[in-house]
């Protein structure tokens, strides 16, 4: 080969070369929308053990994504407000100063828009998330977040005023005087609608033919012994319909049109701009803490989300350049199996734990060193007695209550935490002081807890029962601890910027955030948790 073959050899390598690399470029152009969708309370598990019947949503992200099949949300109260505050801020709850669900978007000083309830606001809510990443980048950026719960819909956007709404019990999406007086034309329009009546009289049945399920059905630990056999039906009166939909795979598919009617509406994805929209499902929640997750019901449920999630992506896409589109899909935590039910998880043994004892102690003890209170009393949860709360594991003391009582805290917590460990199933009780000492690499239980909480402000004590064991003070199916099936969530990320494939390394939700925002090209504004997923990336 003389030099001058070699020459135009060499350019035309490089010709080669550049248009590889053009083409690259334009296959990973920056997104113009991210649809970032949370399954409340579902566990990976559910995708590898339906994977054979999936055939719509799930199977097209499960199958053509990537997966990480080691993530978690890596903190230690795997409750839905804590979790959703993590998923697009890139930070743990210690951050985002959601902590529980009793303390996370409930706001007596604002209102609901054409519907009864619960104020809610992101008052609690510290830092920034992705969205107003975007923002910052570029004001254009258009948000659209939605959810059967407030919860849901709000702490992914953070504290933004964007359109955020969420389901209401008289059946209409709402949003809160926090956001604006009034909802916007298109939520009217799809309210006047009335499709949560529809579904009044309805039945749920079996999606496939019974052979289709392992599961036995008739499981009276269910349902707390109520109804825990297919068919479900749904109330006949289309006034209760709406109130009673969150039971019922339905109200996913009613909150993915109601997504859609809002992509239309508000041209997501449109704009030379990078726009959001969050998505969050709860009926998988429902189903989980109603029968369990092992239960026919909850086999069925996830067939019928793939299905809907398929029908919602195929209509998107039409709307949609597909390779304008990344999404992200996860949960805001996993579920525990009941006790009695051993079908998938190794928790033969798991029992209820009954602490009440333990806590009966502690109020007369305070009582009596002079603290005032009426004693131990129980609602929504929360155990209250005379100068502490005590909630899923969460032990608070009122600082100023026991110093006027001169009250020892330090030795008072030493008999408290000898107390909790004697009851059987419980299996650490420890203080955030001591945690801070901890391996936090080996030790995920202190790692998760202290990813709640910097100080002992807010916990005095926290309680971890030894995993599978629940709480005797709730009949339901149960999570919230950190625990690995209460942690242990689907990561996933899908589209035309995504590298599709299996990956075994340890990821938290808290990766998302930064994993989009490399995709996208926008910086965080602050500093996060989390770290860009980059072998994700393509
Ligand atoms: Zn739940």
């Amino acid at each position: 080969m003389n030099r001058n073959t070699n020459t135009r050899l060499v350019l035309l390598l490089a010709l080669l070369a550049a248009t590889a690399i053009k083409a690259h470029a334009q296959a990973v152009a920056k997104p113009k929308l991210v649809v970032f969708i949370t399954v409340d309370a579902m566990r990976p598990d559910y995708l590898s053990r339906f994977e054979s019947q999936l055939t719509g949503g799930l199977a097209r992200i499960y199958k053509g994504g990537a997966v990480f099949t080691n993530g978690f949300q890596d903190h230690a109260i795997t409750e839905t407000a804590p979790g959703h505050s993590a998923t697009m801020s890139g930070r743990f709850p210690v951050h985002t100063g959601i902590l529980t669900n009793l303390a996370g978007v409930n706001d007596t000083t604002v209102k609901l828009i054409d519907a009864e309830g619960l104020g809610a606001s992101p008052f609690r809510f510290k830092g920034t998330t992705l969205t107003d990443w975007l923002i910052a980048k570029d004001p254009r950026t258009k948000v659209l977040s939605v959810s059967r719960k407030d919860r849901g819909a709000i702490l992914p956007i953070g504290k933004s005023r964007q359109p955020i709404f969420w389901y209401a019990s008289n059946g209409n999406f709402t949003t809160s005087t926090y956001y604006g007086s009034a909802l916007p034309q298109w939520v009217q329009a799809f309210n006047a609608r009335k499709l949560p009546a529809s579904y009044a009289g309805q039945t749920w049945g079996l999606l496939l033919p019974e052979s289709s399920y392992q599961e036995p059905d008739s499981v009276a630990i269910e349902s707390s012994g109520i109804g825990f056999t297919f068919p479900h039906r749904e109330s006949a009166s289309a006034d209760t319909a709406p109130r009673l939909l969150g039971d019922f795979p339905w109200m996913d598919e009613v909150t993915l049109q109601f997504a859609l009617a809002g992509v239309n509406a508000l041209q997501l994805g449109n704009g030379p701009e990078t726009d959001v929209l969050a998505i969050s499902l709860s009926t998988t929640d429902a189903v989980g803490h109603r029968y369990g997750p092992d239960s026919r019901e909850m086999h069925d449920q996830i067939l019928r989300l793939d299905r809907s999630l398929g029908v919602f992506l195929d209509s998107l896409f039409k709307l949609r350049n597909q390779n304008d589109v990344v999404l992200a899909l996860t949960a805001d935590h996993g579920m525990q199996p009941y006790p009695e039910v051993h079908a998938h998880d190794p928790n033969g043994g798991a029992i209820r734990v009954e602490v009440r004892p333990v806590l009966q102690r502690l109020s007369d003890a305070l009582a009596k060193a002079g603290v005032p209170g009426k004693g131990l009393t129980y609602s929504l949860g929360v155990y209250e007695g005379n100068g502490f709360s005590f909630d899923g594991g969460l032990l608070e003391l009122d600082r100023q209550a026991l110093s006027s009582a001169r009250v020892n805290r330090d030795s008072l917590l030493r008999g408290v935490a000898a107390d909790f460990l004697r009851v059987p199933g419980v299996a650490r009780a420890e203080r955030i002081s001591e945690l801070a000492h901890a391996d936090t690499v080996n030790d995920a239980i202190a790692r998760r807890w202290l990813h709640m909480f910097g100080d002992e402000d807010k916990a005095a004590m926290v309680v971890t029962l030894a995993p599978y064991n629940y709480w005797a003070t709730y009949n339901l199916a149960q999570h919230g601890s950190p625990n690995e099936l209460d942690a242990h969530v689907p990561i996933i990320f899908y589209g035309s910027s995504i590298a599709p494939g299996r990956y075994s390394e340890f990821a938290r939700v808290v990766d998302m955030a930064p994993t989009l925002a490399a995709i996208i090209g926008v910086p965080p504004l602050e500093k996060i948790d989390g770290h860009a997923l980059q072998h994700a990336i393509r």
